[in-house]
């Protein structure tokens, strides 16, 4: 990856990671899988339901310019009748292990989601990789857990590429292109580079384009049947979302109206703006409970899905549910994160910090953003953190010595239907990212985590630190 410390292009730092691979419950895991097509079906759901989104944003877009940008463009694209029946998103969800105290008091581990990625879901590059690593490291040192291990497959690079070829050809336009939007100065550039290869491999008629979303303004017109032109002639099958999905995104004067442009087109966007609206996580807080969920899904998925949601409140002014959640907010015993509506990292609060925080927006409209949620209290695993900035002559770098680390495990998925038909929703390979036990959050990009891979284990383990002892 590119560094935002260092000017240079030409020059790139590896990617942080980890030495040996991440512990996780087989059944935990499978979990995961199993529930993934569930959560996309009802993000489906919202994404055709603009009066349900509406409803439940209402109070958001009052206080939130970009929530309400976000859902201008859904609204006026369903008024005018949607230019593209095929809708699509490219996933992640993902979860924090979670220790907690059994009736009969002893301890035991359970799986949380923390969130769902409908936009620009990064690392299938880096993830695919790191296994090979381990292995590798894991034969050298001759590290063989006692307890049954195995490795599950990872195919989301692959995944990703076959999906993106998939929405190409369901566009059905032989000359056109891909157009992959982008960030003014793109760290993750290998990533990108990497998927255009693993489609070209296969599909060397599949032509891509990279753009900066800021240069898009002079670039792309509608034509006369609503195809997305980029420099008048390039037809433009399939745009492809990695970046849009911050505020700061949108911070020259035409970006709303060149997304409002793309949205229009009848190209296919992955994801459509209906899937964008639907990652939004208020919508986690509202259906965290079977019997909300049990309006958009048959009674047992709901009922499994409740199986990994945590525990939400509203903490708005004008509600009682809001008022109660403010209040539980204040509780010294609690331990919480406050999310506004935002994705990408940097924007939460956690902990000590929330009750800080609450008492500073209490006469604020701004309670309306926020959502909070409890706390998922990960087991720490014993692993060894590789950050490119770190002294590698350190004592950190023995391997007597370690780190204690807790780990995200992302599942991802794609969706892709004609209108609220579905025409495929699958799940494959995954994302472990794994940060020092105490650091709030989590990216890669931003350097507070790094890479690491699945080790599953039997499903009675508790104790993730007995790993790789030397
Ligand atoms: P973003 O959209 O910015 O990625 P997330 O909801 O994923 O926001 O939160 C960022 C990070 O904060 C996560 O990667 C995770 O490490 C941590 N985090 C978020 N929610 C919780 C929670 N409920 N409990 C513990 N850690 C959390
Ligand atoms: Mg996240």
């Amino acid at each position: 990856m590119r560094s935002d410390k260092i000017a240079s292009d030409n020059c790139v730092l590896h990617t942080p990671f980890t030495l040996f691979p991440s512990p996780i419950p087989s059944r935990l895991y499978q979990l995961c899988l199993d529930i993934h097509p569930y959560v996309t079906n009802l993000m489906l759901q919202l994404a055709n339901n603009l009066a349900f989104m509406e409803d439940s944003l209402s109070s958001i877009v009052q206080v939130d310019d970009f929530t309400r940008n976000l859902l201008k463009v859904q609204q006026t694209v369903e008024r005018e009748g949607l230019s593209q029946s095929i809708l699509s998103c490219i996933n992640r969800s993902d979860y924090m292990l979670d220790t907690f105290t059994q009736t009969n008091q002893s301890d035991s581990i359970r799986i949380r989601q923390v969130e769902v990625n409908a936009i620009a879901s990064a690392l299938s590059t880096h993830s695919c990789k790191i296994k090979d690593l381990h292995h590798f490291l894991m034969n050298k040192y001759n590290l063989q857990p006692a307890t049954n291990i195995s490795f599950p497959n990872n195919d989301s690079l692959e995944f990703i590429a076959s999906e993106l070829i998939r929405l190409y050809d369901l566009y059905g336009q032989k000359d056109s292109f891909i157009l992959l939007i982008n960030e003014p100065r793109s760290l993750n550039f290998s990533e990108h580079f990497t998927i255009e290869y693993t489609i070209h491999k296969s599909r060397p008629d599949i032509r891509i384009i990279r753009r900066r979303f800021k240069d898009l303004p002079n670039a792309v017109t509608i034509g006369p049947n609503k195809q997305l032109l980029l420099d008048d002639n390039i037809e433009i099958g399939l745009v492809y979302f990695r970046y849009c999905y911050d505020p700061s995104n949108y911070d020259f004067p035409e970006a709303w109206n060149i997304r409002l442009l793309l949205e229009r087109s009848k190209a296919i966007k992955c994801p459509s703006i209906g899937f964008h609206v639907s990652g939004i996580k208020k919508f986690q807080q509202l259906l965290s409970e079977q019997s909300q969920l049990e309006k958009f899904l048959e009674s047992d998925q709901a009922k499994k899905l409740t199986e990994v949601m945590c525990k939400f409140w509203p903490i708005d002014n004008d509600t009682e549910s809001g008022r109660d959640g403010f209040r539980i907010g204040l509780e010294p015993h609690r331990n919480l994160v406050l999310k506004p509506q935002r994705e990408g990292g940097g924007h939460n609060i956690y902990g000590k910090n929330v009750r800080t925080y609450l008492g500073k927006i209490e006469n604020s409209d701004d309670r309306r953003q926020y959502i909070l949620m409890e706390m998922i209290n990960s087991p720490t695993e014993k692993n060894w953190l590789m950050h490119p900035e770190d002294n590698v002559e350190s004592d950190k770098f023995r391997l007597d010595s370690h780190d204690l680390l807790v780990s995200e495990l992302g599942i991802y998925g794609s969706i892709v239907a004609d209108k609220s038909t579905i025409l495929s929703n699958q799940s494959a390979g995954y994302l472990v990212r794994s940060k020092k036990s105490g650091v709030d959050e989590g990216g890669v990009v931003s350097g507070y985590s790094g890479i690491s891979s699945v080790m599953l284990i039997d499903d009675n383990e508790v104790d993730l630190t007995q790993f790789y002892q030397f």
